[in-house]
């Protein structure tokens, strides 16, 4: 029996004159993880995406839950193709429908035909599929009203369909359709989940890691393009760039007072950020700053950093609790590795007190105590790209 996915996705049918662009960017993106599995057909029709295998040699699972992590979908129902009459339609539905029944006592069928030379109207089709499904699972009521669990079955033009129940989507926008970011990633739990929070929201993602070598390992540094791979399985493939801040930190560490080594750190990795930014046509920045978390996260330390930015800066995880953001982690697969105990460049000579409401006048002193624009070229000078792709 042939089975394929059917789509169906949500925010995208308000976009009244761009809805086409969004659809178009949703097949796309589909058909990109597709290639992966063996090759699917995508096709769009009203309001729902049919996914079809194109041989038997396909991955029908490994698509599925690649599917389930492709922004712009609210949700995915599995299908059995069956031929056009209504024996062949009963016999499908007696073998493939069961197993999703279990957990439910009361059914409803819902039929749609598209094709309207199929003989049957569609009431008669629900009636008589009602009927089959009664004698199938003894154990199973009809309720019209409150079922728990829809049947559908579709006569189209090509073939008819029948499913039940329905897996919950990624929700979000498409791929891309609302531009590009660069987000700051560490190897902390907050960064990831906010670069998720963003690509849902349909940005195409790039990334930036500062490290600090020798100061930070190449265990580190492996562990955040693991944590990239985990997110590109959500996001698409990101282009990462990875930054040395060593000099810049030893430079800190011998010229300026420790307790603004943070602060200034930090107004470093904004700066360089942005210049990749610019030079990458990439629309914003991302952090995974929480109001209050740290030191350098402080309502003032922020409007110390911020403005080293020319462009927004988003910060999803702002208003979040710890809990909250490690909910998310845990959804999309990124808080084990997070927790993998490597050191980050902000641990690096940290302060013993740092300034947790800082003087813009103070912390610009203390900057001016090195050319900060020749640092910033310096460490840009030795920016390293890579892709990161996902391993399904
Ligand atoms: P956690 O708070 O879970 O340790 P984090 O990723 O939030 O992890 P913070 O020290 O809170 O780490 O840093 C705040 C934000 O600054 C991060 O979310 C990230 O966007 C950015 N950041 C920190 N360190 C780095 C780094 N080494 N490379 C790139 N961005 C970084
Ligand atoms: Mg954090």
């Amino acid at each position: 029996m042939k089975e394929i996915l059917l789509c169906k996705y949500g925010e995208l049918v308000l976009k009244g004159a761009n809805r086409s662009t969004f659809e178009a960017a949703l097949c796309r993106e589909l058909r990109i993880r597709g290639k992966k599995f063996g090759g699917f057909t995508v096709e769009k029709s009203q309001s729902a995406i049919y996914i079809v295998p194109q041989n038997d040699e396909c991955d029908m699972e490994g698509m599925f839950e690649a599917v389930r992590r492709v922004f712009g979908l609210v949700g995915i129902s599995r299908a059995a193709v069956c031929p056009k009459t209504m024996d062949g339609i009963a016999e499908i539905v007696r073998s493939y429908i069961p197993p999703f029944l279990s957990g439910c006592r009361t059914f409803k069928v819902v039929a749609k035909r598209a094709d309207k030379t199929f003989p049957l109207t569609s009431m008669d089709v629900a009636a008589e599929i009602g009927g089959v499904i009664l004698s199938a699972c003894p154990h199973m009521r009809v309720d019209v009203h409150n079922p728990d669990i829809i049947v559908n079955v579709e006569v189209r033009e090509s073939a008819a369909f029948v499913h039940a129940g329905q897996f919950k989507g990624a929700g979000g926008m498409p791929f891309g359709t609302a531009g590009a970011g660069l987000l700051l990633l560490s190897g902390g739990i907050d960064s990831p989940v906010a670069g998720f929070m963003m690509a849902k929201r349909g940005l195409r993602l790039e990334a930036v890691h500062f490290e600090s070598f020798p100061y930070t390992s190449e265990l580190a540094k492996d562990k955040v393009m693991r944590l990239a791979k985990l997110m590109a399985r959500w996001t698409g493939p990101i282009r990462m760039h990875v930054v040395s801040l060593t000099h810049i930190q030893e430079a800190l560490r011998d010229n300026c007072e420790e307790d603004y080594f943070t602060l200034l750190l930090r107004r470093y990795m904004m700066a360089i950020a942005d210049k990749i930014a610019g030079a990458n046509e990439l629309g914003a920045i991302i952090t995974g700053e929480s109001l209050g978390q740290v030191a350098s996260q402080t309502l003032q330390a922020l409007a110390v950093t911020n403005p080293l930015a020319t462009r927004p800066v988003f910060r999803p995880c702002i208003g979040m609790d710890k809990e909250e953001i490690i909910t998310i982690a845990r959804h999309i697969d990124t808080f084990e590795t997070s927790i993998e105990p490597y050191e980050d460049c902000c641990t690096v000579f940290t302060p013993r007190h740092p300034r947790t409401k800082p003087e813009l006048e103070k912390v610009l002193a203390q900057q001016n105590r090195l050319d900060f624009d020749a640092l910033v070229a310096e460490a840009l000078a030795g920016e390293e790209i890579s892709w990161i792709r996902a391993d399904y």
